[in-house]
């Protein structure tokens, strides 16, 4: 049986870079996955995610938002583009609250900005904006391949079309075994996106798996060079500055809770079509009705929306994340990074309680 210092499960957003990690600190690890780099059956596909600091959701994600920005411009400067994110919405919304608290606290730069300003995105009446100019976008399928060339450069092993069948520690370390074959390993990260309430049946995670929409429409329109973040009394959407003629939008509220990512429809959902249809029509009044793309791509959500990254109870030498929630590729190296440093045993400062098992579990 092949042995390694560390094996990672799942190889898409967060395995990826923790499989870079892991290489780059000179341990022989292997990364194990289904499906081939970058696919689209998961949850890190769909050419772009929108990555930011000042974070609506938590402020305690800041100091990881700054290390993940660090490390995506190490890892190659081309993949992080500063376009800027025009955040809009009720200024008691939890998205405006949420954006300012977060500057405050960290000392982040955000301006307030006028909707005037912004004519090519139909505002409500009343709402209130702010733009951040450090954030932007990353190409998403670009940054799992390009942690994943570098694990390799630093002599990682990486096998896809492996089912991963189960884990188990022995006394001497972890054994893994696969549809093909069987593997021990000193060490063990578990990064299953859709999949980790199976990957991890033991803990019998609170995690809900929703079929989410992405599409792409029409749009010419040069003022679209910025992302948007829009919380409407109905939903929040988002979307990206537009490229090639396309501009990219997704709703992130909502979504079809599925059982079984693997066999569920990839096909456009009335419903949601409808949402967005009628976003663009009320609010992007630059971007033309045609829909020129659409893809489907799974959230995996915790009942707080935050994530949980922590070590399997009572090892040192498990690891796992799991209800990205929505909101975890921006983040992919700092976990990549925290989740190799919580199986070596390396000290870490951020502050994790926020994302840790114990607040499901106490
Ligand atoms: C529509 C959409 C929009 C999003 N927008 C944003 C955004 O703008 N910004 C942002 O930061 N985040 C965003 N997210 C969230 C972000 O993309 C995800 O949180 C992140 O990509 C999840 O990465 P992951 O590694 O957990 O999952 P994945 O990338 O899906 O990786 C899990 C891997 O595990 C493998 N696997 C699982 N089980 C097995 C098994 N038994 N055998 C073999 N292989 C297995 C899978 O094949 C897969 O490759 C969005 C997500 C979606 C769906």
């Amino acid at each position: 049986m092949a042995h390694y210092d560390l094996i990672v499960l799942g190889t898409g957003g967060i395995g990826s870079a923790a499989l870079y990690h892991a290489a780059s600190r000179g341990l022989r690890c292997l990364g194990l996955d289904r499906f081939p780099p970058a696919h689209d059956r998961g949850s890190s596909h769909g050419e772009s995610r929108l990555i930011r600091l000042s974070y609506f959701e938590h402020p305690d994600y800041v100091p990881l938002l700054r290390r993940s920005y660090e490390l995506w411009d190490a890892l190659d400067p081309s993949l992080l583009t500063r376009s800027g994110i025009l955040y809009a919405g009720p200024a008691e919304s939890d998205t405006i609250r949420g954006v300012l608290a977060s500057a405050e606290q960290h000392g982040l730069v955000v301006e307030k900005a006028e909707p005037k300003d912004f004519p090519q995105y139909v505002i409500p009446e009343g709402a209130s904006a702010v733009f951040e100019p450090d954030a932007g976008w990353l190409p998403v399928e670009s940054c799992v391949r390009a942690h994943l060339a570098a694990a390799l450069n630093h002599g990682a092993e990486h096998r896809w079309g492996e089912t991963i069948e189960g884990w188990r520690e022995r006394d001497a370390g972890v054994q893994v075994s696969t549809d093909r074959a069987a593997y021990s390993t000193d060490r063990l990260v578990i990064a299953g996106g859709a999949w980790s309430s199976q990957l991890l049946a033991a803990l019998d995670l609170p995690l809900t798996v929703t079929r989410k929409h992405l599409h792409w429409f029409e749009c010419e329109d040069p003022r679209y060079r910025h992302g948007f973040y829009i919380e409407l009394a109905h939903g929040q959407f988002y979307g990206f500055p537009a490229q090639g003629g396309r501009l990219k939008l997704a709703e992130h509220s909502g979504g079809e809770r599925i059982d079984d990512p693997l066999c569920a429809s990839r096909e456009q959902d009335p419903n949601d079509d409808r949402h967005i249809d009628a976003f663009v029509a009320d609010h992007l009044p630059g971007v033309k009705p045609a829909r020129l793309d659409h893809a489907t791509c799974f959230y995996t959500m915790t009942p707080d929306a935050d994530f949980i990254v922590d070590n399997y109870p009572g090892s040192e030498r498990v690891a796992f994340a799991a209800g990205l929630s929505g909101h975890g590729f921006k983040l992919a190296p700092a976990l990549g990074e925290l989740l190799i440093d919580r199986v070596t045993g390396t000290r870490s400062d951020f502050n994790t309680g926020f994302i840790g098992l114990q607040r499901f579990t106490a």
